[in-house]
Parts: structure tokens; sequence; C-alpha cells
């Protein structure tokens, strides 16, 4: 059984693939849904996993190629956390993503506009940037305290 696309974002979707010459297939409407469906960064196997329950003859290779034309036309942002498989967004408001490095798990940070507004003024002059990815790593202190801070031993070294 497919995952109904909501109406407004099957239009969003036909609209962002014709700006890019592109047209909508079943296979990129059920990747673009599975990622609406369940934001939580999932990775290309995951997203592959998940569409797979819904499109048995999907195959890896497709998935990619449908993730891949979802961030070209800019509906879906790659997530780069280094020494990991790239994770996708659906979420297109200006945003950081922080991972707990404890669970791996990405979540969204919201961006006042006046923060992105004085990280474009720190640049020097004459440079405007297109795009700014902030990325946070780190762990839920709350947590922590009531764990045994020694079963933590997976600092990364950098
Ligand atoms: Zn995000």
């Amino acid at each position: 059984m497919s995952v109904q696309l909501p109406e407004e974002a099957r239009t969003m979707l036909e609209k962002a693939l014709s700006s890019e010459g592109l047209r909508s297939t079943r296979q990129r409407e059920q990747v673009f849904a599975v990622l609406l469906q369940k934001r939580d960064h999932p990775t290309a196997d995951e997203v592959y996993a998940r569409v797979r329950d819904k499109l048995e003859s999907i195959s890896l290779a497709t998935v990619y190629n449908c993730l891949e034309t979802l961030v070209q036309c800019g509906l879906v942002r790659a997530v780069n956390y280094e020494r990991e498989p790239t994770r996708f967004c659906p979420n297109l408001s200006e945003h950081a993503h922080f991972q707990d490095r404890k669970t791996g798990r990405v979540y969204d940070v919201d961006l006042p506009d006046e923060l992105m507004e004085q990280l474009r003024d720190i640049l020097p002059d004459g440079y405007e940037a297109d795009s700014i990815e902030l990325y946070f790593h780190g762990q839920n202190m709350s947590e922590s305290n009531r764990t045994n801070p020694s079963s933590n031993n997976q600092k990364k070294a950098k």
C-alpha cells in the first residue's frame, strides 16, 4: 500500500520538479512522502527500507536517484555529519541541526531571523552567503546526569 502524498505536497513536488525540467514519478512521490511522514533525518538506506514497504519493486539505486533529485530541486536538504552517511531533511525553513552524540539522532533547531542576519554580517566585505549550514554536536545534559558517565566513552577526538 502506498503512502498518500498530501495534495499540497504533491503540487509543491510537481512545481519544484518542473522547474528543473523533470516530471513527477511514482517513485519520487513515494520517497518524498516517506520523508514528510517521519521527519527523523533518515539515511538513504532507511528511506529505502520505508519505501520498500510501499513499493516493493523499487531499488536502492532508484531511491538514491530520487533523493538526489529532491535535493537538487530544493525540496529536501542533505544533512552531512562527518564520517556518517548523508541524512535527508524535508524541513525547508532556515534551521540548524543538532546531533546527540549518544544516540546519533539528529534534531532540527530553529534559527531566529536576527541570528541569521548577524551571521551574514560577519562575512568579509563584498561577500554574500548563498546558504549557511550550522551543525551542532552534543548531548542531553539532563539525561547524562542520570546515567553513569563512564558508560559514555565514545567522545570524538577532533
Ligand atoms: Zn532538518
